[in-house]
């Protein structure tokens, strides 16, 4: 090893004072450093990019994804889900339940470490602190120091960008719910509504707060995620984990013993760029949340002392322990888990491909069940109340069938005018002559056609009841 890289180890160790694991008394300020896992860790994070920019794509004439509360409809692109559909929406969270179950038995806390917007955030807000006030002991320094102008200036600097990704995090949240150009221009003439304001501000309030301040702390202590994780790993779980045989004893790179000692040379930075402050040679934590930056900081040590990479790593207690990895079709929970998963989305398919332009539901009314009129016809009154689903109002004619001699009264059913979004019951009367019908309860069809589109056709079975 050379001078400098030797001077280099030096200076770890005299960093190791100021690495601990997280107790939860204090904010991590964790290590940043180069490397494999942390650019897997941008790379995800920049699909986070894909949140701010989505709500400003349209589609037809409105915004392609747009959950439409005031009119309780769903826009994405061409497809509009209605409350009747709501249904696959649990079918949506199921996938995503399993999908999460699945990859966390798969690879422990993947989401976590690469995906979660918790994690994600805080390690936006954390670049820009280590960018405005420097290095994690620089940061404590700062904190420590009494207040000057600089210090004043600096913190001033970061808590304005980090109210900046708030604001901007808050306003893309509640564009998803309402037109996106339109919430922008009610927010800078202060015209917004008070529920967009409540939402706005609940979300700076919540991003300000779990990111800049709390951080690890609400991976740790917060997150039921970490709760539950450990009934999903097992043995054959892929986790960053330390190769116990290999790395101890461990102990320093030089001095008495050392020819003896493991490969770990106890300069705790796998604890220093640990953005949850946990020790991994410790073995599995609730609070690791599987980012592989401990990985990238024992590589690079493993590098500077001519050892081999891996001492940590992504590894199922199985490999370590020598045993073969099962593939993964002979793992009973991914099989489990994946069942569920295939099932919903099978649902979900079904559910997209199958649904009705119009809804149809026709009811007969109860009090009275017929009315015999002064001529000796009966009738009988029905609430009928279809939701149009189509983007376009809707004419229908309405007719009755499979009976003889039962007849819509009058010129009512002609051309109903079903409008698009709404469900506006209307009423509609069947009358018949008693000689017609053949006993109390006659079965009939109702049978609505749109006269735009004649692949628009909906029947109804419902009955025709007399005193007879
Ligand atoms: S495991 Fe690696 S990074 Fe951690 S203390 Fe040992 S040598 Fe250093
Ligand atoms: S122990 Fe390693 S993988 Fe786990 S959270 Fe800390 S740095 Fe990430």
């Amino acid at each position: 090893m050379s001078e400098k890289e030797q001077a280099g180890i030096e200076d770890l160790y005299a960093d190791a004072a100021h690495w601990h694991v997280n107790t939860g008394e204090e904010t991590i300020h964790a290590k940043r450093i180069p490397g494999r896992f942390r650019m897997y860790k941008w790379y995800t994070s920049i699909l986070w990019l894909v949140f701010f920019i989505v709500p400003y794509f349209r589609w037809d004439d409105h915004q392609a994804i747009l959950f439409d509360i005031p009119h309780r409809q769903f826009h994405f692109l061409s497809l509009t889900i209605w409350p009747q559909d709501v249904w696959m929406l649990s079918l949506v969270l199921i996938l995503l339940a399993m999908t999460l179950f699945g990859v966390t038995a798969v690879a422990g806390r993947v989401w976590c470490g690469y995906f979660c917007f918790q994690t994600v955030w805080t390690d936006w807000f954390t670049w820009l602190e280590d960018k405005i006030e420097g290095n994690p002991i620089q940061r404590r320094k700062l904190d420590a120091a009494p207040w000057t102008m600089r210090k004043i200036k600096l913190k001033l600097f970061k808590h304005t960008l980090w109210l900046l990704i708030s604001i901007l995090t808050g306003i893309t949240f509640a564009a998803y719910f309402t037109d996106a150009y339109d919430l922008w221009h009610s927010y800078l003439t202060l015209d917004a509504p008070l529920i967009a304001w409540v939402v706005l501000a609940a979300f700076i309030f919540f991003t300000y707060v779990f990111a800049g301040f709390m951080r690890e702390q609400v991976c740790f202590w917060l997150c039921p995620y970490a709760r539950i994780q450990s009934v999903m790993v097992d043995k054959d779980t892929v986790m960053p984990t330390y190769d116990v045989s290999r790395g101890e004893p461990r102990g320093k790179l030089r001095g008495k013993g050392s020819d003896e000692r493991g490969d770990c040379i106890d300069c705790k930075l796998c604890v220093g760029v640990c953005p949850t402050g946990v020790d991994i040679r410790e073995g599995m934590s609730e609070g690791c949340i599987t980012c592989g930056m401990c990985i990238d900081a024992c590589d690079s040590i493993m590098d500077k002392i001519n050892r081999p990479r891996g001492l940590i790593r992504y590894a199922s207690r199985k490999e370590m322990d020598g045993e073969p990895l099962p593939p993964l079709f002979k793992r009973p929970r991914v099989i489990a888990y994946s069942a569920i998963l295939f099932l919903s989305i099978a649902g979900i398919l079904y559910g997209l491909t199958h649904i009705p332009p119009v809804e149809l539901s026709i009811v007969h009314e109860r009090q009275p069940l017929f009315i015999q009129m002064s001529d000796g016809s009966i009738h009988n009154k029905y609430t009928i109340k279809a939701v149009n689903k189509t983007p376009e109002d809707l004419h229908m004619k309405v007719t009755v069938s499979g009976a003889e001699g039962i007849s819509i009264a009058g010129d009512e059913g002609k051309n109903i005018v079903l409008k698009t979004g709404k469900i506006i019951p209307f009423h509609i009367f069947l009358t018949a002559r008693p000689e017609a019908l053949k006993g109390k309860r006659t079965p009939i069809t109702f049978v609505l056609e749109s006269l735009e589109s004649p692949i628009i056709r909906l029947e109804y079975e419902s009955v025709f009841i007399s005193g007879r």
